[in-house]
């Protein structure tokens, strides 16, 4: 049911965890930014928040039980699809299980004992990249994760962009498109129904099924995911190369319509979709680029993040807690 990766950590480290749609995943991180000890558990098996919780604390308990770590963890980052500060609610997330307003940071420190702040999931990778990434002399950038949805963070000049509920930066939640695709937010044509792994999908079928193609009736019952379209464009397939190039360059035009609001040093991306090479890239750099407020041409670097999304997430959600649970 779950994994581990396991070295003995120093005394002075901070839990970060990340909890996604598919998997929770979870370190201990000290204060140089390494992460130690990690786990991870399927959180779609967790029918409540609790029953999570509980088992996180189950894997640190038997850390310590085996002698892997001294002492348990007193603080705790947690990034999380639509959580907020300074609450430390997660509100009504909708790739998760569990629906309606949970008091998840009330609930984590009830059941475990520790102290814990909580931020969305991508704002939290945005802090892993600000505060360990390879680029840390950059203070001002849109932080983008392309997995099942479109997540996004912006940090400027070296703070977190919360907005008074801790929503700000959903560039995933803009419209892209008028009377486009339906959201899981209950609106309309928004930019993740397009720019994204399911989003991928989506456009592929559609392009299949406005072509007349004759794969339309072989994959309509059963599609093949991200992966997979990208095999069939690099085998020839046009729909498939086709969905790449859509999405690339609806993503360009809204990484520069973030530039014209924030005016960053660079733009991240990070997540499954990032992971597409070319397919995705050459459309999408040349998009960005035609795109921009002409102030910005050439200026604004956009390039990959230093880490994996979730590891990352693990990493910002512990320092955040470090900046905001530790009293100096
Ligand atoms: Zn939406």
């Amino acid at each position: 049911m779950n994994c581990f990766t396991l070295s003995k950590p120093a005394a002075d480290f901070i839990l970060g965890i990340d909890i996604g749609g598919t998997n929770t995943v979870f370190g201990l991180v000290n204060e140089a930014g390494k992460i130690h000890n990690k786990g991870h558990l399927p959180t779609e098996h967790f029918l409540k928040p609790e029953d999570l919780i509980k088992s996180i604390l189950d894997v640190l308990q038997s850390w310590k039980k085996q002698g892997l770590i001294n002492t348990m963890p007193q603080l705790a980052g947690i990034g999380a699809p639509n959580a907020g500060m300074p609450d430390s609610i997660i509100d009504n997330p909708p790739n998760l299980k569990w629906k309606g307003k949970i008091p998840f940071g009330k609930l984590f420190t009830e059941i475990t004992g520790i102290n814990c702040v909580l931020t969305n999931d991508a704002n939290a990778s945005a802090l892993g990249e600000l505060h360990y990434g390879s680029r840390r002399k950059i203070k001002n950038f849109v932080y983008v994760t392309l997995g099942t949805g479109l997540g996004c963070g912006i940090v400027m000049n070296g703070e977190l962009v919360t907005g008074i509920n801790g929503f700000a930066g959903e560039l995933g939640h803009t419209i892209i498109m008028q009377h486009g695709r339906m959201c899981g937010c209950g609106r309309r044509g928004c930019l993740e129904q397009y720019c994204s792994a399911n989003g991928l999908v989506k456009s592929y079928l559609e392009i299949l099924k406005n072509s007349g193609s004759e794969i339309y009736q072989n994959v309509i019952n059963d599609p093949p995911d991200a992966e997979g379209i990208c095999s069939r464009a690099l085998a020839g397939d046009e729909a498939a190369f086709y969905s790449f190039k859509y999405t690339g360059e609806l993503l360009g035009l809204a990484l520069a319509n973030s530039v014209a609001y924030t005016s960053p040093e660079a733009v991240f991306l990070a997540g499954e979709l990032s992971d597409s090479g070319e397919l995705l890239m050459a459309p999408l750099i040349q998009s960005f680029e035609r795109n921009l407020f002409h102030p910005y041409k050439s200026t604004v670097k956009l390039m990959r993040a230093s880490f994996d999304a979730k590891e990352s997430a693990i990493l910002g959600a512990a320092a955040l807690a470090k900046k905001e649970l530790i009293i100096v």
